[in-house]
């Protein structure tokens, strides 16, 4: 048992003094120093691996290694600054002190990249192959073979350069005029205004007319300003083909999948066999409308819940059992959140003045991580703070690398933390002795899938529709609305009514206007299945698995996902069956979840 309930998070021992740490000043003063010395010593070096020069570029990747791992450390603190109190806006003006340096890094990056595409493969590979490199030849690789991928590095520069008021900022618009959207909503006989946000919270509403109402305000406010949010998706996406055009690079899957590490391959047969699912899925929705007393199912419905788990839990509680299913597959993974609990890098106190939403930060100097909640004794919380634990121990696992060895994709960056949540979710499902926290429970789980399988493959199969429309010119928006229905259509099959689709939803989802990572969908579906794939393997082999869970994770920032998957788990992410037999899996809780309605009803 833990004998400190502390609800609030130790971030003394990192900076003392919160924003005003006299500590973290002098630490900041010493990066931007670096960084200028970076780059002189840049502008010294010959763009060649003769002679001396050879050892001067190693000290130098091995300087700008040193300076964004600092970089990263600092971002961790000062986020953990930002959200614990929205007040506090000299840690914000810390947030763009930091963001400029990683700007001037960025330059520093260009460097490196020039020397890459000028030295030959010869050349190269003695230089990566120095002994102080070698663990991180996967990242300087990768880094020069996009190099080479791409225009030239002053043409880069400039593109970047016009991105940050162009490209980047047709998002920084969406989400404002998103931000300042308000609707009025009824509820209890009151009125009051709800942002966008807010609006949709109130999807998850067990009262469907609340839910109704809801998505009726959601459409009649993204209709009124439709023609602009039309003007941000189509300029975003021109500028993006423009420089895809520059580059030589014909899809517009290209970028999120050297985003991904991944293979064109892999998405497809992922994708083929989601498409599978339909028929089940069908089935697990009309048993649902069926309790729910729906005649038509329709977009609002998507998270309905059927019952809540009112039973609330204790911080201490939640965290005994939490460390107690993890010790079960994983001794090492237990200890560690156990220690993560003890040594309080969790803050999780129910408090006004904090951010929402919930996050793990790494602080890789120090080799912690924090882990940012509110836990106010929800069921949900105690999933939250799995999940965020599985964040942090993929961190820990991955710190016997060199700081470029570490970073992992997107589609990775899930695999930790979804898995932990399925070894919670089980485990309470087992405990669960009221059927109807079971029914409420496996709703949850099934729930998950569905969103993963439709809601998110609409997504994608509309952005794939909507850039192939946009080469051709501006796409109008009737054209946006009809292809989000086509693509609705085909997700879901014939799950939704048919008017119980929603075409203003390339406006209302702001995923679609997030420049820095195009195609922010199948990332999800990727993550949530092949976390399920190791779940399995966890379930077969038990506690033997858990070394070999460790040495994967340890490698998610040193080789591509299918080099990865290929090499821990021998398989062929390019062949169906993996995930077939993943999207089946997903699937097993709606014969259980059909009986135990028959049972209750
Ligand atoms: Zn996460």
């Amino acid at each position: 048992m833990s004998n400190d309930n502390k609800l609030t998070w130790d971030l003394e021992s990192i900076f003392p003094g919160g924003t005003d740490s006299p500590e973290f000043a002098e630490f900041r003063k010493a990066l931007d120093t670096d960084i200028v010395k970076a780059g002189k010593s840049l502008e010294d070096i010959p763009r060649n691996l003769d002679g001396d020069a050879a050892g001067k570029w190693v000290a130098f990747l091995l300087l700008v290694q040193h300076i964004m791992e600092r970089l990263d450390h600092a971002f961790g603190f000062t986020g953990c600054l930002v959200d614990q109190d929205v007040t506090d806006e000299k840690s914000r003006v810390i947030q763009v002190e930091l963001a400029a340096m990683n700007a001037r890094i960025e330059a520093l990056m260009t460097g490196i990249e020039e020397l890459a595409i000028k030295v030959d493969d010869t050349e190269w590979n003695k230089l990566i192959g120095h002994e102080k490199l070698t663990g991180v030849s996967f990242f300087w690789n990768e880094l020069r073979q996009n190099a080479r991928l791409r225009m030239v590095p002053e043409l880069e520069k400039l593109a970047a350069e016009l991105a940050v008021d162009g490209y980047h900022g047709w998002n920084r618009m969406y989400n404002k005029m998103a931000g300042d959207l308000q609707a009025e909503f009824v509820e209890d006989g009151k009125s009051e205004m709800l942002s966008i946000g807010q609006l949709a919270n109130k999807f998850s509403s067990p009262d469907r007319e609340i839910r109704k109402q809801a998505f009726e305000k959601l459409e009649s406010t993204w209709k009124s300003v439709d023609g602009l949010a039309a003007m941000a998706l189509n300029s975003q996406a021109g500028f993006r083909l423009s420089l895809y055009k520059n580059r030589g690079w014909d899809s517009a899957l290209f970028e999120p999948l050297l985003n991904g590490r991944l293979k064109r391959e892999t998405i497809d047969a992922m994708w083929e066999a989601v498409a599978t699912s339909g028929e089940k899925m069908a089935d697990y929705i009309k048993a649902k409308t069926d309790l729910l007393g729906i005649d038509k199912f329709r977009w609002y419905d998507q998270v309905a819940p059927v019952s809540s788990v009112e039973k609330k839990i204790s911080y201490a509680d939640a965290g005994d059992f939490v460390v107690k299913q993890l010790t079960s597959f994983s001794p090492h993974l237990g200890s560690f959140a156990r220690m993560v609990i003890d040594r309080r890098w969790i803050e999780a106190e129910d408090r006004a003045g904090k951010a929402p939403g919930g996050w793990c930060t790494g602080l890789p100097l120090k080799n912690e991580s924090r882990i940012f909640m509110t836990f106010s004794g929800n069921y949900q919380e105690t999933m939250t703070l799995a999940h965020e634990i599985g964040h942090a121990y993929h961190s820990w696992v991955l710190h016997d690398h060199d700081y470029f060895a570490r970073s992992y994709p997107m589609n990775l960056a899930e695999s930790a933390s979804t898995f932990n949540e399925h070894l919670v979710t089980d485990a309470a499902l087992e405990a669960a002795t009221d059927p109807n926290d079971k029914l409420a429970l496996l709703d949850n789980k099934i729930q998950e899938g569905f969103v993963m399988f439709c809601n998110l493959r609409a997504r994608f199969l509309f952005d794939m529709a909507f850039y192939e429309e946009r080469k051709k010119g501006t796409v109008a928006i009737e054209k946006l609305n009809e292809l989000m229905v086509s693509a609705q259509k085909e997700a879901f099959g014939d799950i939704l009514a048919d008017d119980g689709y929603h075409p203003l939803f390339w406006a209302s989802k702001l995923h679609f206007f997030e420049t820095e990572v195009p195609f922010y969908n199948f990332p999800y579906t990727f993550g949530y299945l092949f976390a399920g794939g190791l779940y399995d393997l966890a379930k077969k082999e038990g506690t033997a698995f858990a070394d070999p869970y460790k040495a994967l994770l340890a490698d998610t920032g040193s080789m591509t996902t299918e080099e990865l998957a290929r090499k821990h788990l021998d398989i062929d992410l390019t062949d169906v069956k993996f995930w077939k037999d993943a999207v089946d899996r997903a699937l097993v809780d709606i014969e259980p979840f059909k009986k135990l309605i028959k049972k209750l009803g």
